[in-house]
């Protein structure tokens, strides 16, 4: 069985560009607008001798009354389910959010192999912007750029480790 890695977090902090970088596909659809992404997407990936399969996630629903977590149920919590370790993807660039406890907190309930990767992190590794998301209480952000490409071997590999 090829692991599966779930891509999980807020819209527009850059899965779908994640999703493509890790399995080299313009299958996610990317959008400069949030929510667009509105079913779980699979994609392959390999890395070296490793195939894995990638979920890209996404629907939450522009408007919010309808809550992150109400829509997690839908859309998130299974991709979630189908996960053997889950990308917990934030914006560097725009920093903590409310959303991003929400996802954190629910993450915590799941007994999954979580990574929590900072993106838009391009020219940026080691920059104390980093250092809020510790608070996420999800252990060491690991700095990535989607659009570069940059850190995400290394994102891969982790998430891969215990499989
Ligand atoms: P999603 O809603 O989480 O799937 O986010 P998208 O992948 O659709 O990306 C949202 C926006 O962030 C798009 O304008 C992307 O081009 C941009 N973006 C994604 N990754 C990066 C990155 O590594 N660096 C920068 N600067 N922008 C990025
Ligand atoms: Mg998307």
């Amino acid at each position: 069985m090829k692991p599966v890695i779930a891509l999980v977090g807020r819209p527009n902090v850059g899965k779908s560009t994640l999703f493509n970088r890790m399995t080299k596909s313009r299958d996610a659809i990317v959008a400069d607008f949030a929510g667009l992404t509105r079913d779980r997407h699979y994609g392959d990936g390999r890395l070296g001798e490793h195939d894995f399969i990638v979920i890209d996630t996404g629907g939450f629903e522009p408007d919010s009354s309808t809550g992150i977590v109400k829509e997690m149920a839908k859309q998130t919590r299974q991709a979630v389910a189908e996960a053997d370790a889950v990308v917990f993807v934030v914006d560097v660039r725009a920093g903590l959010s409310a959303q991003d406890h929400d996802i954190a907190r629910y993450l915590r309930t799941v007994n999954k192999h979580v990574i929590l990767a900072a993106n838009k992190a391009e020219g940026m590794k080691d920059a104390p912007q980093l250092a809020e998301f510790f608070e996420l209480g999800m252990g060491e952000p690991m700095a990535v750029s989607a659009a570069h490409g940059q850190g995400v071997r290394s994102l891969i590999e982790t998430a891969l480790e215990p499989f």
